[in-house]
């Protein structure tokens, strides 16, 4: 079939099966409240948890350091793109979280292709829970090696597949809190298991650093395990973007010496680094933040128990109320933004078929009357 039938084709299905995803246009987004294609709306679909994309000094860090650095790197870290604001941003986050060495990564997309693709060759083989994050799979496919995929969160079943034999080395990789669903990875049974095999362990904390654990340094923190490999990004609670590996000395000198993201891809500005810092700061003495979006997600769980759809078992600032179908999960989408709430619709094959969701998340920002004004809107459409 030629190229131009095949995307016809590919389009139609997409349509016809309640998939399509559309832009929106958006011309204000105070985390809080969003303005798209003009309409104003409060908004629950943001992974900023704690507003920091809005912090004065986050952003007053950033102008600053494009006034003296400029806005970009102009090169590879590898050539000259590597600058006193990523030194400095790399030994404060290896000193946060108790690693010898953090790399930069211009996103976690990015971070996770590398260092999986770096590691795995042909003998080895990652053992991924099920419902990791796309670019943890994406990455684990497109190497040499074997990918098999535990039950979700269950650490028994990791177990059975780390007790085949295997040539090589293994890789296991979890999520600290699971992007669509919020739940926690039980990260003690998990590490547990994976060193009894000799295994090495990979845990992205995209959607648990800055969140939880003392200082905000994460779910692994929390769950007292410290993993060979830890990923965290940038572009969730930090409110800015980019993502950062924490490893030991030996990873990474391999990875600065072999990575093709890293060699062949231009450096973070220094002043996103800068606005990083910044941002570190606020996390770091950010406890009145986090005790404010666990008062939020407390008020949004209590609010909810009556709807008719189910809400999943998570604590987390991810608040999924399972719908079904698609086309019903775009609808209440639909109703809620009708009454001012912007909510996104999660449909697959992001999440399995037949569980269509409005993953609702929940920041430091939200007031109270925010959360009882969508509570209302939700028990409106439920009838
Ligand atoms: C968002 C996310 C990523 C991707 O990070 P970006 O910096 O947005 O590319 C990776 N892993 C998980 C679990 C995520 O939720």
């Amino acid at each position: 079939m030629a190229w131009s039938q095949r995307i016809e084709q590919a389009l139609r299905v997409q349509r016809d099966s309640a998939r399509w995803r559309q832009r929106r246009t958006v011309t204000d987004n105070r985390v809080r409240m969003l303005t798209l294609d003009g309409q104003r709306y409060r908004h629950f679909s943001s992974n900023d948890y704690l507003g920091l994309s809005q912090h004065p000094a986050v952003i007053a860090a950033w102008q600053q350091g494009a006034s003296s650095a400029g806005v970009g790197a102009g090169a590879s870290g590898h050539v000259t793109g590597y600058s006193r604001d990523h030194a400095e941003l790399e030994a404060a986050l290896a000193a946060w979280l108790g690693y010898s060495r953090a790399l930069l990564f211009i996103s976690g997309f990015a971070a996770n292709q590398a260092v999986i693709h770096l590691l795995a060759e042909k003998q080895d083989r990652i053992l991924a829970d099920k419902l990791a994050h796309a670019s943890l799979l994406d990455a684990a496919r497109h190497t040499p090696a074997m990918l098999r995929r535990f039950a979700h969160n269950q650490p028994q079943s990791l177990a059975r597949l780390l007790a085949a034999p295997c040539a090589g080395d293994s890789l296991v990789v979890t999520e600290g809190i699971f992007s669509m669903d919020g739940d926690s990875a039980p990260l003690q049974a998990v590490a547990h298991h994976t060193q009894q095999a000799g295994g090495w362990l990979l845990v992205d904390d995209a959607h648990g650093i800055g969140v939880t654990g003392e200082q905000g340094r994460g779910s692994c923190w929390q769950q007292q395990v410290k993993p060979d490999l830890l990923i965290i990004t940038f572009g969730k609670a930090f409110g800015v973007s980019g993502a950062a590996l924490l490893c030991d000395t030996p990873v990474a000198e391999y990875v600065l010496q072999f990575s093709r993201h890293l060699i062949y891809s231009t450096a973070m500005p220094p002043a996103q680094c800068t606005a990083l810092r910044a941002a570190l700061t606020q996390i770091q003495h950010g406890d009145a933040l986090r005790a404010r979006l666990q008062e939020n997600i407390a008020r949004f769980r209590a609010g909810a128990v009556g709807l008719p759809w189910p809400l999943m078992a998570s604590s987390s600032a991810i608040q999924p109320l399972v719908v079904g179908e698609n086309a019903a999960a775009l609808a209440l989408s639909a109703r809620l933004a009708q009454a001012g709430y912007w909510v996104s619709a999660i449909r697959p094959p992001t999440v399995p078929p037949g569980t269509a969701r409005l993953r609702i998340t929940l920041t430091a920002a939200h007031r109270p009357d925010d959360i009882d004004g969508l509570l209302e809107a939700l028990y409106d459409a439920a009838g």
